[in-house]
C-alpha cells in the first residue's frame, strides 16, 4: 500500500464477516426478513421507478415521512447510506486535526475508525466493571479535556447498556462541543433522547433502518437534531446519497412500522430468556437494553458453536477475548443455549 498516507499505515478495514448459511449471530440483525405483505407492495413499486434518473438529492419523501413519524420538521431530519454516513458527516464537518473526540470503550469501533481518517484526538472512556457507563468519569474527562465532539451509544454497542436521559442531560449541559446519541438499538429500549432535542442544539441522535426494522440491507440511516446542525450535515453530505430502491423501501418501512416492529416483543423475551439461560449455566453475562448480549466463553464453548454452524461476533476487550451474541429466532436461542450447556463447566 505505498500510496497510503503514512498515519493510516496500522489501520485495519473494518471488518465484519459475511456468511449466508447457519445460525446467524454476529452481525446485530434481525433474524426476521420483512413480512410477505410488504416484500409484495414493494414488488409493486418497482414498476413505477425511473431507474434512468438520479434519485431525489435531499431525499424529501423520505425526510417527510421521518419527520411526521417522529413530530418533528422536515429542516431536522438528514438521511444518509446507513448512520454509518451520518457519522462520516459529523466528523468531516466538525473535526480538524487534532480535535478532541470522547467515545466510550468498549463501544462501536468506527467513532474511534472515523476519528483516526480525520486526524482527531480520540480519547476513550472505559466503562465501569459491569460494563456500564461511568458518568462521573464521563463528566471529568469533558471538564479536563474540553471535547468537540461526545459519543454516546445509547444502548451500548457491544455490551448492552444504557443511559437515562438524566443522565444524558448531564453531558448535554456541561459540553461545549457537539454530543451524538447514537441509537442505532433504540427500538430495543424502553426510552430515547428524542425529547431532549427541542431543549439542547449540541445533541444530534442517529437512528438506523439496520437493525429493530430488520433492513441492514438497505443501508439507511438518519440524523434528528437542530435545524442549524442538520444544515451543518448538509453541506458535506454526498449528493444523491441514496439510491431509489433504498429510498422507496425506507418510505414504505415507515408506513408499516407497526407491523415491521411487531416482532421486538418476540426479541426481548427470547434476549431475556437466553441472559438467564446463560446466566444459570455459570457464565459471564451482562444485562442488556439492545438485541444482544455481551458475554465470555470458553474456548471449549466457542468451538463448540463454531462445529455447530453458529456464529457469534469475538471482540477484544483490554487483553481478553469477549463474545458478543446476537439475538436470532426462538430456535436459533434454543440451540444456541444446547451446545453451550454441553460444552459448559457447571
Ligand atoms: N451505530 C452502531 C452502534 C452500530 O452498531 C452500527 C452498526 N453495527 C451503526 C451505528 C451503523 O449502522 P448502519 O450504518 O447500518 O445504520
Amino acid at each position: 500500500m505505498k500510496y497510503l498516507k503514512t498515519e493510516f499505515k496500522d489501520l485495519k478495514p473494518y471488518h465484519s464477516q459475511h456468511l449466508t448459511k447457519g445460525i446467524i449471530l454476529n452481525a446485530n440483525e434481525s433474524p426476521y426478513n420483512l413480512p410477505k405483505a410488504i416484500l409484495e407492495k414493494f414488488k409493486d413499486l418497482l414498476d413505477n421507478i425511473d431507474f434512468n434518473r438520479y434519485p431525489d438529492t435531499d431525499n424529501t419523501k423520505l425526510l417527510a415521512s421521518i419527520a411526521k413519524t417522529y413530530a418533528l420538521e422536515v429542516e431536522n431530519v438528514c438521511a444518509g447510506v446507513g448512520s454509518d454516513e451520518m457519522l462520516d458527516c459529523i466528523f468531516k464537518a466538525v473535526i480538524s486535526k487534532g480535535d478532541k473526540v470522547l467515545v466510550p470503550y468498549p463501544s462501536f469501533t468506527m467513532y474511534k475508525q472515523m476519528g483516526i481518517y480525520y486526524g482527531a484526538n480520540v480519547i476513550e472512556i472505559e466503562l465501569d466493571d459491569e460494563f456500564r457507563y461511568d458518568i462521573n468519569l464521563f463528566i471529568e474527562k469533558i471538564i479536563s479535556y474540553n471535547p468537540k465532539l461526545i459519543f454516546l451509544c445509547v444502548p451500548n454497542n457491544p455490551t448492552g447498556g444504557s443511559l437515562s436521559n438524566e443522565e444524558i442531560e448531564k453531558i448535554l449541559k456541561l459540553s461545549n462541543g457537539l454530543v451524538v446519541v447514537d441509537e442505532a438499538y433504540g427500538e430495543f429500549d424502553d426510552k430515547t433522547a428524542l425529547e431532549l432535542i427541542k431543549k439542547y442544539d449540541n445533541l444530534i441522535v442517529l437512528k438506523t433502518f439496520s437493525k429493530a426494522f430488520r433492513l441492514a440491507g438497505i443501508r439507511t440511516g438518519y440524523a434528528l437534531s437542530s435545524k442549524e446542525n442538520i444544515k451543518m450535515i448538509n453541506v458535506v453530505k454526498m449528493p444523491y446519497n441514496l439510491n431509489v430502491l433504498s429510498n422507496e423501501m425506507a418510505v414504505l418501512a415507515l408506513d408499516n412500522k407497526e407491523l415491521i416492529l411487531d416482532n421486538i416483543k418476540e426479541i426481548k423475551n427470547e434476549l431475556s430468556k437466553t441472559y438467564k439461560e446463560l446466566k444459570a449455566l455459570g457464565i459471564e453475562v451482562y444485562d442488556s437494553k439492545a438485541n444482544f448480549l455481551w458475554c465470555k466463553l470458553s474456548d471449549k464453548i466457542k468451538s463448540a458453536l463454531i462445529e455447530n454452524k453458529i456464529y457469534i461476533r469475538d471482540i477484544k476487550f483490554k487483553d481478553e477475548m469477549y463474545s458478543r451474541i446476537t439475538i436470532g429466532s426462538k430456535e436459533e436461542m434454543e440451540k444456541l443455549i444446547k451446545v453451550v450447556s454441553s460444552n459448559a463447566n457447571c
